[in-house]
């Protein structure tokens, strides 16, 4: 690397290497990581509660410690010093150490949890076992690989949350919205949902709205939520108010800002351990193109995934064909309610995976022959098949985990005798029809496209025109095909298929690997700018109708860029506030960075009415005249 030319500058050497203080706290977060990672190779930490306790105490004291050796005794205001110059954040080789450290933790966790030592029928080992007291002491269960992610993103969040109050203290805006994603993350990703597991209540974070929480409306997850009485339902109702209720009506108050920069555990991780990545994102032209393609296409195949997996949960069959690796059917016995194109021996094979103790199928059927299965090769727990009016009694019994007796359709097999406090899951509930919801996503997406059209059609760019339309055209010509056709499956794959691929794609590889995992090259928000499904609904609701606007005052940019620089959406700003135009883009994740580094105060993040609100046409310039006026009405004076 060249060397700074010091006699170039009017501030000395900017800061290239760690402080001596920095390097201290950089060694004790090391520490605890090291603790982590030694455990992970099974080295005995005697008492495990004592090492969680260093380690975690270690990485968070690193963090808030390097964050008092860089800014106290600074004064308050930008800083981002050196920014430019330090490996980790130019995209230098401490850079690539760290994504390949991140994006193999995400690979670990998302295909390989074995390798962090999560055993299913055992104790767990490795790193997972050393967070076992802690879960305990939370939920009741030992830990799960996604409760040691829950715990490590946790602490990011609020230690690095620190470390941005701290240096955004001047901007009180940065201040309170850190704090919410603080207890945002902390109350509702973390804590809540574990308590409510141990009461035996679904696991939900309430704050994760479809289509983030693509699972949401899946057959498993409802069965889950119907089956948890009025409290599970009043969870599902929660659900489906979050986006077509709260989210609309948020958003037009206040932006997407209230989701994506105030609540959201991504766009939280991205605004506090990812900062000093922000300046990274790509802000040519090209990118923005990519961005509004790839997004756009995220959001139809959340909605196409969604709508094929509730419309085969509405057949009734849905539930069974979605039994896989994710759940966790430990000693539990799992009810089937009807069959789908899945084989059975597929499904049972499934819930065995995923440690059930026994398949028991329900027969709704006038035959008195039990369905068999095609193939027993690989099955080792018990299958039955039971009348299900003969059994209606024993079935609710077991419901209550109360003990019960079953009678097979076999009779030469022996009854089957279910013991006091087994868990079970039903797959199979029917409370909507099918041809109701169809049309009912058909006249959503009609009222939505139409509205958008009438409305607000001189707002959309002639690209954003013909994808609605192709878009549309697609997802609704699919819909009629299949509904008209007799076919079993909806849009000629099988739900559970796409709820599969969509899982793998967009909710591990896109959201996780590079997500996160590629902040020190690709910035820190790459997920919430081209991936998100949720924030292209925020985004394409905050463009046509929102009170949400950054207005700038022209007249006192001096062009100095730190705005662009520091927009981690890649949106050029300074190009908005050269012309005093105000600021209305879809992607504004209303972080207000580009307001706190400005020098001259030109940026103001705002609420207002609609009329007037994109003034393309117009050119400010601060408190000067209207030149343009001035001249005209010279003109005819
Ligand atoms: S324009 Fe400003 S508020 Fe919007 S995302 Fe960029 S930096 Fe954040
Ligand atoms: S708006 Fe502020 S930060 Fe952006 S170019 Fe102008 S003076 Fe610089």
């Amino acid at each position: 690397m060249s060397e700074f030319q010091r006699n170039m500058s009017l501030t000395g050497e900017p800061p290239k290497s760690l402080t001596a203080g920095q390097k201290i706290f950089t060694a004790v977060g090391l520490f605890g990581l090291a603790v982590l990672i030694l455990a992970n190779f099974n080295v005995n930490f005697p008492n495990k509660t004592l090492w969680l306790t260093i380690a975690l105490g270690s990485i968070v004291g690193g963090i808030i410690g390097f964050a008092w050796a860089t800014y106290s005794g600074t004064s308050a205001g930008i800083k981002n010093d050196g920014v430019m110059f330090k490996s980790i954040t130019s995209r230098g080789l401490w850079a690539w150490v760290a994504i390949l450290a991140f994006s193999g933790f995400y690979v670990l966790l998302y295909f390989y949890p074995e390798l962090l030592g999560l055993v299913s029928d055992g104790d767990n080992t490795g790193v997972i076992a050393l967070f076992d007291p802690l879960s305990k002491f939370i939920s009741g269960s030992p830990a799960s690989q996604w409760f040691v992610y829950g715990t490590l993103y946790t602490i990011a969040i609020v230690s690095f949350g620190i470390k941005f109050i701290w240096k955004y203290r001047h901007n009180s805006y940065e201040v309170i919205r850190t704090c919410s994603v603080m207890f945002f993350q902390t109350a509702f990703a973390f804590i809540i949902p574990e308590i409510m597991t141990s009461l035996n209540q679904p696991y939900y974070d309430f704050k994760n709205i479809w289509p983030l929480n693509y699972d949401l409306f899946a057959g498993y997850k409802i069965d889950e939520f119907l089956g948890a009485g009025n409290f599970g339902v009043a969870m599902l109702i929660f659900g489906v108010a979050s986006i077509f209720v709260i989210t609309p009506i948020l958003t037009y108050k206040y932006g997407k800002r209230w989701y994506c920069s105030w609540v959201c555990g991504c766009g939280g991780l991205a605004e506090t351990a990812g900062d000093s990545f922000r300046q990274l994102s790509n802000k040519k032209q090209y990118a923005w193109n990519i961005e509004r393609w790839v997004i756009h296409s995220v959001v139809v195949f959340a909605v196409v995934m969604t709508t094929a997996v509730v419309y085969s949960f509405l057949k009734g069959n849905e539930s069974a064909s979605s039994i896989g690796s994710w759940n966790d059917f430990s000693h539990k016995v799992v009810f089937i309610g009807a069959q789908d194109q899945k084989p059975m021996h597929e499904v049972v094979l499934a819930a065995q995976e995923a440690g059930a103790a026994r398949v028991v199928y329900l027969d709704r059927s006038e035959s008195s022959d039990p369905i068999q299965l095609e193939s027993t090769e690989g099955i080792n727990i018990p299958f039955n098949v039971v009348k299900e009016e003969n059994n209606a009694q024993g079935i609710k019994q077991i419901n209550e985990q109360k003990q019960a007796t079953l009678l097979p359709m076999d009779r030469s097999q022996e009854d089957i005798f279910i013991e006091k406090g087994t868990e079970s899951v039903i797959y199979d509930n029917v409370w909507l029809s099918k041809e109701f919801f169809v049309w009912g996503v058909i006249g959503l997406l009609t009222l939505g496209f139409v509205l958008v059209f009438v409305f607000k059609r001189e707002q959309l760019a002639k690209d954003a025109k013909i994808g609605a339309i192709g878009y549309f055209v697609i997802v609704v010509g699919l819909l009629l095909f299949t509904y008209l056709d007799e076919s079993k499956q909806l849009f000629l794959f099988e739900s559970w298929r796409l709820n599969q691929v969509y899982g793998f794609l967009i909710g591990a590889v896109f959201s996780g690997v590079i997500g996160t995992g590629f902040y020190p090259i690709f910035g820190n928000r790459v997920w919430c700018r081209f991936g998100c499904p949720m924030a292209a609904i925020l985004g394409f609701q905050q463009r046509m109708f929102s009170r949400f606007r950054i207005t700038t005052n022209g007249g006192q940019c001096i062009s100095c860029g730190n705005c662009s620089t520091y927009c981690e959406m890649g949106i050029d700003v300074r190009a908005y506030a050269q012309k005093g135009e105000n600021i209305v883009r879809s992607s504004c994740v209303g972080c207000g960075i580009c307001s706190a580094v400005c020098p001259r105060g030109v940026l103001k993040l705002e609420n207002g009415p609609l009329e007037g609100r994109i003034n393309s046409q117009s050119v400010l310039l601060g408190q000067d005249p209207d030149l343009m006026a001035l001249l005209s009405s010279n003109k005819n004076s």
